[in-house]
């Protein structure tokens, strides 16, 4: 099990990194990763992170893409810097983290968005070859998260980090189904912890809709707690079942524009119905907290939509989710987006 070995949430913290995380007072140079929109909004605070004696140099990421992680890799060789600092939303850190494993050196991750659950996790999403993969690296050493930062990001991608947050209730649902057709492990602390994470998430959800600072909260406690979960589980499983199947169908073969957690929100309504779960309660709940909920309001047509959940079940067929058991025809697909409101 690897974990981050400090977590920190709170208000107004942006600017006290060196003071909560003693990796990043005691270096002597250190290299933020950062973007340009969010860099200009927080460089004031962060720059309180430092004292006069430490050398910071600031780098922007271009695309999560293995040329990008191997350009920041010679800036850091050259650089000579102690710590890495991921200072942005999905992209910084996946590039932040792909490059501080491969340099071995410590990872803060400093998110200013709670899109998705990668900010405390060993994934890193990286493309290759113009398709995402999902690399296993290691969790950031630690994770600092400023939730007035988080509240003042687009509401659009809190809402996503929802849908990340209650796709656990099917990606659980999947991994028990692992267990008894194919009698994998299946670690019932690992998928409760996932599964408390989506629960309280659901029960914020109107909080979250209002970008309500504790809510908020809750939800990257819960993001946060997912990665946790991962590391305790050692995979991705507690995490990622079929209805992220579902979104990684939708990136490869369609042009959806929609979110990761966007999507994975919309497939758990599906795969919830195709569980025997109450997917109306998951409805309600993305509905609540400001997340699409159906086709039209991903952007997506029907017959990209009903393309991905057939795709969906051969993308990963090594993981046992009950799209290996329905077998989802064309036109059950559609019956299914249909019966759960999706199109
Ligand atoms: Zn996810």
């Amino acid at each position: 099990m690897e974990f981050p070995r400090k977590v920190v949430v709170g208000e107004g913290i942006i600017g006290k990194i060196g003071q909560v995380e003693s990796r990043v007072s005691r270096a002597r140079k250190i290299l933020v990763l950062s973007g340009p929109t969010i860099y200009p909004q927080i460089r004031k605070e962060l720059e309180s992170s430092w004292d006069s004696a430490q050398r910071v140099s600031v780098e922007f990421v271009g695309p999560a893409t293995m040329e990008e992680v191997l350009r920041i890799e010679e800036l850091r060789k050259k650089d000579g810097c102690e710590v890495i600092l991921g200072v942005g939303g999905g992209r910084v850190t996946d590039v932040a983290k792909m490059v501080s494993f491969r340099s071995n050196l410590d990872f803060v991750s400093v998110p200013t968005t709670a899109s998705n659950d990668g900010m405390s996790s060993q994934f890193a999403s990286i493309k290759g070859k113009g398709r995402p993969y999902s690399y296993v690296t290691r969790p950031p050493t630690s994770v600092v998260v400023d939730i007035n930062v988080i509240v003042r990001a687009p509401q659009r991608l809190t809402s996503s980090g929802f849908g990340d947050a209650i796709s656990k209730i099917t990606a659980v649902e999947d991994w028990k189904l692992g267990r008894e057709e194919t009698g994998e492990y299946f670690g019932e602390y690992a998928a409760q912890l996932a599964l408390m994470g989506a629960e309280l998430a659901l029960r914020n959800a109107e909080g979250i809709g209002r970008m309500q600072k504790n809510s908020v909260r809750t939800l990257v406690e819960a993001l946060i707690s997912d990665g946790v979960a991962a590391g305790i589980a050692g995979s991705s499983r507690p995490c990622s079942g079929s209805e992220h199947l579902f979104s990684h169908a939708l990136d490869l073969h369609s042009k959806s524009q929609a979110l990761h957690g966007e999507q994975c929100g919309v497939g758990t309504i599906m795969m919830a119905h195709l569980h025997g779960l109450d997917h109306e309660r998951i409805g309600a709940g993305l509905n609540a907290a400001g997340a699409p909920t159906n086709a039209s309001e991903l952007g997506i047509n029907k017959e990209d939509l009903v393309e991905a959940l057939v795709l969906a079940s051969e993308l990963r067929p090594e993981r046992y989710t009950i799209l290996n058991r329905v077998h989802l025809t064309r036109a059950e697909a559609l019956d299914l987006a249909k019966t759960t409101g999706v199109v």
